[in-house]
């Protein structure tokens, strides 16, 4: 990539889909990587180098390595850009193993272009937001590194599941302003609030109680019938 055309490795095996996306993309103006393996997106990946795709788009059911094992796998190299995953409909346990493996997101096909090409151009613009914002995300006694994907509170390592990272993160990027419920699940599940909607309360309340654990004041706080806020006071 140059610098400023964002790249994109888009890995899927069915032929028409692939060329679908590569011709879409590449229209858009994106620089695209197509393959159509995970061991072909793999041998040319390279961990040490520093010009990484800015997005992956990974097909969850492929011939040989499947995407949640390629999803791993780039990971464990030190890819650190969004990954997008692919699934068809009856795939749910793959998507939950998938954003498991370290996916931000997931489409599920068939899928409108207009849907794809939205949730691409947003996980660009989160990532860039981050970039501009540095590494480190800070609250009180809370430092959130975007990078490493650590967070401490008082010097200490919290122990956070993928979501609880993310439901944080979103919350300390938004500081002080408050996210409702819907914008919540937009950005940390990429999609609109529908069957999850009691688990954002589930996902808060387990990342208190981690934040809370050695007597650590409430940062996340509750709005009323609106969402979430993180603040100290
Ligand atoms: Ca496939």
């Amino acid at each position: 990539m140059d610098g400023t055309t964002p790249s994109l490795l888009i890995v899927e095996d069915d032929r028409s889909v692939r060329e679908m996306l590569s011709a879409v993309l590449a229209h858009e103006g994106y620089e695209v990587d197509v393959h159509d393996s995970a061991e072909s997106a793999l041998r040319q990946f390279d961990p040490d180098q520093p010009d990484q795709p800015d997005l992956a788009i990974l097909d969850l059911g492929l011939p040989g390595l499947g995407g949640v094992e390629l999803c791993e796998r780039l990971r464990r190299d030190g890819y650190r850009s969004p990954i997008l995953i692919l699934t068809a409909r009856h795939e749910v346990a793959d998507r939950v193993r998938g954003l498991d493996a370290g996916a931000d997101d997931y489409l599920v096909k068939p899928f409108a272009l207009d849907e794809l090409l939205a949730r691409v151009r947003a996980m660009l613009r989160r990532r860039v937001r981050s970039g501009i914002a540095g590494t480190n995300l800070l609250l009180g006694d809370v430092e959130l590194d975007v990078d490493t994907r650590e967070v401490r509170r008082g010097g200490e390592l919290l122990d956070l599941t993928k979501l609880e990272f993310d439901l944080l993160r979103v919350l300390l990027e938004a500081s002080p302003i408050v996210m409702t419920r819907a914008s919540l699940h937009e950005q940390v599940w990429g999609f609109e609030e529908d069957h999850m909607s009691n688990s954002l309360e589930v996902f808060v309340s387990q990342l208190r109680k981690k934040m809370e654990a050695d007597g650590g004041q409430r940062l996340i706080h509750t709005v009323r019938g609106v969402g979430y806020v993180a603040r100290t006071t």
